[in-house]
């Protein structure tokens, strides 16, 4: 059976069908093109930068990158990519430790890991890469545990390094279970059980569709996931660090002690560190801040929320970005 893609069109056809001939990896594509207008006509397509791939065995064909020119007989047709219809192409997406945990007594539930892998499948199949940083904070965090029975904090933060790898592993067998292909790429080596971090090979895999999980934080002791967050996120070019917690957003206070506490919309990188929001640590905002990378906080909990933000609707509070100064929700 023939291959078929659908494409959005930027013109007055709404849509076109592209029976082609498949090559892998596809770069340029030869098809016929039934088009109203042009039925009949042999129409050579170049693809410049347009990628389609096989998402599964059964051939499904995702439109991935860029644009689709197609020229027959001295005519210019211009079809859009269903990807640029989105705001963000490449996402990091940061998932603490404790949202995995959810409300179960245990350290994963994986109830949320499986809500996460089918948000993130959704969105993968409409051609945004997404990129995840997990936390290990559901396991150990090295500052909570440094100094009990000698443990020194290096070590102790060695351990909570390994505690993100875990999770890691369990994110990735929950996306592969139900059919995103995903690497997991470790901060130091554990060549045993997942890729080491190898920025090219990561990006490449995230080009191929693949989710990229980086497990193991920025490798060092005194640093944070949520700095290795911002860290990989400027290093792979993503244009977003959405971070997922189980809070709605950003507050102006504690909702926990305050309950006329509201939630911000937006909020530039100098409001968090002049008014101390405890939101991300600072190594983290300062980074996002110095590579303008806008960070979306939002809650994992709510049902379609990930999607959605991997999507680039509004949802949570946006940090840094084009706001310059906080504003509330009203
Ligand atoms: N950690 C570290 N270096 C890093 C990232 C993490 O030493 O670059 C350790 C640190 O001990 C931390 C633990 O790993 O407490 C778990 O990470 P984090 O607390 O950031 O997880 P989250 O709060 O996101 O669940």
């Amino acid at each position: 059976m023939a291959e078929s893609l659908t494409l959005p069109c930027c013109f007055a056809i709404p849509s076109v069908t592209v029976a082609p001939v498949m090559t892998a990896p596809l770069v340029s594509l030869s098809a016929s093109l039934k088009l109203p207008e042009l039925k009949g006509s042999n129409i050579t397509v170049s693809v410049p930068t347009l990628a389609l791939r096989s998402a599964t065995s059964s051939s499904r064909l995702i439109h991935r990158v860029g644009r689709l020119v197609c020229e027959s007989q001295g005519t210019a047709l211009e079809y859009g990519s269903s990807r640029q219809s989105y705001k963000w192409h490449r996402v990091l997406l940061k998932v603490s430790g404790e949202a995995l945990a959810g409300d179960n007594t245990q350290n994963i539930d994986p109830k949320v890991t499986m809500s996460i892998a089918r948000e993130v499948a959704s969105v993968t199949q409409l051609g945004i890469e997404v990129a995840i940083v997990v936390g290990g904070g559901n396991i150990f965090r090295g500052a909570s545990w440094a100094g009990c029975s000698g443990l020194d904090r290096s070590s102790a933060d060695y351990i909570g390094m390994l505690a993100t790898v875990m999770n890691a592993i369990f994110l990735q067998a929950t996306m592969e279970s139900i059919g995103i292909p995903t690497r997991v790429q470790t901060a130091f080596r554990m060549s045993e059980v997942a890729e080491p971090y190898i920025r090219r090979r990561a990006i490449r895999h995230l080009e191929k569709g693949r989710v990229v999980i980086f497990a193991a934080g920025t490798g060092n002791p005194f640093f944070t996931t949520d700095t290795a967050a911002a860290l990989r996120c400027a290093e792979i070019n993503a244009e977003v660090l959405l971070k997922a917690t189980n809070v709605d957003g950003v507050y102006d206070d504690n909702p926990q002690r305050n309950q006329n506490a509201r939630l911000l919309d937006t909020l530039s990188y100098q409001d968090v560190t002049s008014r101390e929001l405890t939101v991300m640590d600072m190594t983290a905002v300062t980074l996002c801040q110095e590579n303008n990378i806008p960070v979306v906080v939002f809650n994992l909990a709510k049902p379609g929320n990930i999607s959605r933000a991997i999507r680039g609707e509004r949802v949570g509070t946006v940090i840094g970005g084009k706001c310059d100064s906080a504003a509330v929700r009203g």
